[in-house]
């Protein structure tokens, strides 16, 4: 089986070449040409000698994902559709703003915490991205925007923001991770590249602990009633353990003395931001009454925070509608008073469907969905 370059890392990329009996440092100008040159031709990389890239081809590649689709909003929001084999694809959207471009990339093939407002939850769970395939949506998204050969890219900052669960799949985030920020990849820094979660508490643990980056916590409830209903991993990890985790987060990470050396280059002494963004979607007559608000202000008290507050994004059949702007308002207004930041997203991407949650992709369900599992 051809390796697949885009999985490695430096550190497993340096493990790789120094087998085939190259130099370690091959490695970083692998690296380079691969995800800052956008290079998947061997015959391209003009500086390694002619003799290693045959023996590199004999037994690797660079394979990114298929690209099926590419849409352009209005807006100029973009979205691409990847294949992820056997009739399932992948979502990744880009987000241009005035002084940063965010690429919201997918982390699995569908989701199975089924939270109950999102199209992704709706859908189940096939199977989790390989680490090559998380890093394919930078590296399509990259080559699509015309940015490898320049030295400013396109891409400034990365959320984990699209289809799936991505403290459920570590093993491949990490190393992603690892590319993102490594220097001679894509060199984003640990504030610009966030991972969003449903709330994973042990995982929230190990991601602070193996790769700490910026970390955002889906909340949608303050209470433990409404969060099983609308999120219902609240059942396993409740919001008592979840306010802790997020506490835990944000202190220094103890370097663990079993890391390796190259490990412990991405450990740090802790979270890179000093604030956990909660995200808080805002459903009409379920989650929005100023109640609610006041609520979110008491259960988050112990945890310094800033609240992201998103208008629902409707999609077929979800049975729920978008709080009015006087509702977005009064809860914004209530968390302001209170000391808190509020800002409510704006939406992006409506005219090609690449808003939060709205994204569908193409899964064929493999995994039953959490809620049925919990609620038997
Ligand atoms: N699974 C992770 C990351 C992907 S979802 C998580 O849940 O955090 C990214 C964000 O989009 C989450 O905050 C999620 O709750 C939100 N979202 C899901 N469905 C949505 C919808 N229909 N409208 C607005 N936001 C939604
Ligand atoms: Fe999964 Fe996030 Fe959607 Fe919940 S909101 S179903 S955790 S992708």
């Amino acid at each position: 089986m051809t390796l697949n370059l885009l999985d490695y890392d430096l550190e497993r990329l340096t493990g790789l070449i120094t087998d085939l009996g190259e130099k370690p440092f091959r490695a970083r100008q692998l690296l380079k040409w691969i995800h800052q040159y956008g290079a998947d031709d061997f015959a391209s990389m003009t500086d390694l000698a002619k003799a290693f890239r045959e023996r590199l081809a004999g037994v690797a590649g660079v394979l990114p994902p298929e690209l099926l689709r590419h849409s352009v909003a209005s807006d100029g929001t973009q979205k691409w559709l990847l294949s992820a084999g056997g009739g399932n694809a992948v979502e990744v959207v880009f987000i241009p703003e005035q002084e940063r471009g965010t690429l919201c990339v997918s982390s699995q093939v569908g989701c199975a915490m089924a939270c109950t407002f999102c199209s992704t939850g709706r859908q189940g769970l096939n199977r989790n991205l390989t680490a090559g395939e998380i890093l394919g949506q930078l590296w399509w998204a990259n080559k699509a925007l015309g940015a490898v050969h320049k030295r400013d890219r396109a891409v400034s900052n990365v959320v984990f923001m699209g289809m799936g669960e991505p403290l459920l799949n570590l093993d491949n985030v990490i190393p992603a991770l690892h590319v993102m920020l490594d220097d001679h990849a894509y060199g984003l820094s640990r504030r610009r590249v966030t991972v969003s979660t449903s709330g994973i508490v042990p995982n929230m643990d190990r991601l602070r602990e193996e790769c700490p980056v910026a970390l955002a916590v889906s909340l949608h409830a303050p209470n433990d009633g409404l969060r099983d209903e609308l999120v219902p991993v609240n059942r396993k990890y409740p919001l008592r353990e979840l306010m802790a985790a997020c506490r835990r987060y944000l202190e220094a990470a103890e370097s663990t003395d079993s890391a390796s050396p190259a490990a412990r280059k991405w450990q740090r002494a802790g979270a890179p931001r000093d604030f956990i963004t909660f995200e808080y979607v805002l459903l009409d007559g379920v989650n929005d009454h100023p109640r609610h608000a006041r609520e979110l202000v008491a259960v988050t008290e112990d945890v310094p925070c800033k609240f992201n507050l998103i208008p629902f994004n409707p999609f077929p059949h979800s049975g729920y509608t978008r709080s009015a702007p006087d509702a977005v308002r009064r809860f914004r207004d209530i968390l302001g008073q209170a000391g808190r930041i509020a800002t409510v997203r704006r939406t992006r991407g409506d005219d090609i469907d690449a808003a939060c949650g709205q994204l569908a992709g193409r899964v064929r369900e493999r995994t039953r969905r959490l809620a049925a599992e919990t609620t038997r």
